[in-house]
């Protein structure tokens, strides 16, 4: 057993096409996990790469007019370019057409070969050479490829091939699934491979007529090895089987082995753990199948012209935002994880990216750190006071959320892990709204006012080194802003998240956000409607219940609150009413509300009020407000009853 060292692999990918978001999907997954287990403390081989020796990669290079190992070469870049834009740190880059590789998948052979787990037969079926697979009669229906996303002519071929000794397998493979529960996630993956291996498994060619491209069955060269028996010991190769000893007692197994659904059962479920076993060598502790993306609910395909790719989409969102393209490429990990529970297929839009962006970031992480920087900077200049009382709700929250990370991400569930930290952020937002800190200023209650502040920090520091593993550069920039030292990720899991390590006297950087709202609304026209409507006393006409009815009063939650400049009277608020896109109103509360203390507050609005062009400002409906000797009161709802906003108000 590798205790001593977390080894996590993704896939090795065909080298014919750049990865899109579905590839990189597989990808962030690994890094994630990666980047949590190195949190820990832990030594982590992470490793993806490309796989190179398949015939297609020969075809795609010729109608390209390349030589076959120029087009490799030249594809090697536009992968890693891909990687980087998404902040995928892994430790080793392998490409099957290495000579460490080479040698490997021949050493290997041979092995196998005399052992007798190899012998000389001869195939004839069907074979699909898009997907490289070998399909027996019984699967094929129509001369067509049984994968429905390929559906391809296939080919009927007749030749002397070398197998693979499956069928001996099928037992102990049976007796490993089903005596190692959770080694296939997810569970109701595990189900589809019992069943196919219960339906029996047949010896598996592993060679193919050698046409110059490849790795030579040694010995044979008019054969090739088969890609998929060749790319499944790139694996066994990173590892340094069979050329570094010392590497290889330390790596192996892997502790998670990561992959599409497509490739799961037939290939990482069966095929690779019975080589392993022909080999004599441990299998890996856990094999993981996740869900496909679709795009704005279609398959992803050329031929759709749908084909999102990370790098174009991490620039688009940082140029939506203002964000730094780290930043973006941070909230994009961040909506892959959150948006589908791990397992299921998902869907990807850019509308949905946007608002995950804006609430879950800009909002609820935003808030919580900016806000109680700000009132840092202004309260104490700056500077993190000393505490008296911890406080202990905020405190179990904080261990009770990141026990629940580690068990999610023990299970392979990051929308659950982050589902864990988004609670934590929203018990630290409420901590902030119903412990008032402004008020407390205000009434001069300067050692309340310092604990506050002291365990919101703590809460704000906390959930960044908990995100961490989930967006490196934003954690990093909330780590700074926060005046910590070093990087959440090289700080231990767990003294980073052990609730009062912040010390005081600890001085703040400056409150920027770091997730810059987007401003969704469609363009507004710019004419003037009505003027701004001036509120006084005096007496009014009785109404029919009709009239009252054409009112439409909401509840509407306070995202952001800023002053407008040049007007002493006037704030401008973004308001959420249940709408799909934030409304912005402008209020004459500045003289007697601050900014801090509106975010994140509950108020009444009458939401079909005509649309007034106050100061330069639109203002799309009024807050309702009491008037009390020309000082405005808000109006909210019961404070004890958790009101969403947009409910109705009659
Ligand atoms: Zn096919």
């Amino acid at each position: 057993m590798a205790r001593d060292c977390f080894y996590i692999t993704t896939p090795i990918y065909y080298v014919n096409a750049v990865p899109h978001i579905g590839n990189a999907y597989t990808t962030v997954l690994c890094d994630v996990l990666a980047r949590y287990h190195r949190q820990r403390g832990e030594d982590v081989i992470f490793a993806t790469g490309t796989d190179e020796n398949a015939l297609k990669v020969r075809e795609v290079a010729a109608a390209n007019n390349q030589d076959t190992q120029a087009f490799v070469d030249s594809m090697e870049p536009l992968f890693k370019e891909q990687w980087e834009s998404l902040e995928i740190a892994y430790d080793d880059y392998i490409r099957t057409t290495e000579r460490r590789h080479i040698e490997l998948v021949q050493r290997v052979f041979t092995k196998l070969l005399e052992q007798d787990d190899i012998y000389l037969g001869s195939y004839e079926g069907w074979y699909c050479v898009s997907d490289e697979t070998f399909f027996t009669p019984s699967e094929v229906t129509d001369e067509t490829c049984p994968n429905p996303e390929c559906r391809r002519k296939l080919t009927w071929v007749k030749e002397e091939n070398y197998f693979f000794r499956l069928s001996r397998y099928q037992d102990r493979l049976l007796e490993h699934m089903t005596q190692n529960p959770g080694w296939l996630r997810p569970d109701y993956r595990a189900n589809e491979v019992i069943a196919f291996t219960k339906a029996g498994l047949k010896d598996q060619s592993v060679s193919r007529i050698n046409n110059g491209w490849g790795i030579p069955v040694p010995g044979d060269e008019k054969h090739v090895i088969y890609v998929w028996f060749d790319a499944l010991l790139n694996y066994l190769t990173v590892a340094g089987y069979l050329a570094d000893e010392d590497k290889f007692r330390r790596t192996w197994p892997p502790s998670v082995q990561m992959m599409g659904k497509d490739i799961f059962v037939r290939f990482h479920c069966t095929l690779w753990p019975a080589m392993l076993m022909a080999l004599g060598v441990e299998l890996p502790e856990m094999l993981v199948g996740h869900g496909f993306w679709t795009v704005d609910g279609d398959k992803i395909s050329k031929s759709r012209g749908n084909v999102v790719y990370a790098k174009e989409l991490v620039a688009e969102l940082a140029g939506l935002s203002g964000a730094s393209p780290r930043v973006a490429s941070d909230a994009i990990r961040y909506f892959l994880l959150r948006e589908v529970p791990f397992g299921l297929d998902g869907d990807f839009s850019k509308s949905a990216l946007v608002g995950r962006f804006n609430s879950d970031l800009a909002n609820d992480l935003g808030n919580l750190l900016n806000r109680t920087i700000s009132m840092l900077h202004r309260y104490f200049g700056g500077e993190v006071p000393p505490v008296r009382t911890i406080d202990e709700a905020l405190r179990d929250a904080a261990a009770r959320a990141a026990a629940e990370v580690d068990d999610a991400l023990a299970g392979i569930q990051f929308s659950r892990a982050l589902e864990a930290i988004w609670g934590l952020v929203s018990a630290g937002n409420r901590y902030v709204e119903q412990s008032a800190p402004w008020t407390l200023h205000r009434e001069g209650k300067e050692t309340e006012l310092a604990d506050v502040l002291y365990n919101a920090l703590e809460t704000a520091r906390i959930v960044t080194a908990m995100v961490n593993p989930f967006m490196p550069t934003s954690a990093l920039e909330m780590w700074r802003q926060l005046g910590l030292d070093g990087d959440p990720g090289s700080t231990p899991w767990s003294d980073a998240v052990k609730f009062g390590a912040l010390k005081p006297g600890t001085k703040a950087g400056s409150a920027d956000p770091v997730f810059p709202r987007i401003d969704t609304r469609r363009t507004a026209k710019s004419e003037p409607v009505t003027p701004p409507v001036k509120s006084h006393k005096q007496e009014k006409p009785v109404i029919q219940f009709d009239e009252f009815k054409k009112l439409d009063i909401r509840i509407a939650k306070i995202i952001a609150a800023e002053k407008i400049e040049g007007a002493d009277k006037l704030l401008k608020l973004s308001v959420d009413v249940g709408e799909d896109d934030p409304r912005t109103v402008v209020a004459g509360i500045a003289q007697f509300y601050g900014p801090d203390e509106l975010t994140g507050r509950r108020i009444v609005l009458l939401a079909n009020l005509a649309p007034a062009k106050i100061r330069g400002v639109e203002s799309q409906g009024m807050l309702l407000a009491a008037d009390v000797d020309g000082r405005a009161i808000l109006l909210q709802p019961d404070p004890a009853q958790d009101t969403p906003a947009g409910a109705t108000v009659r």
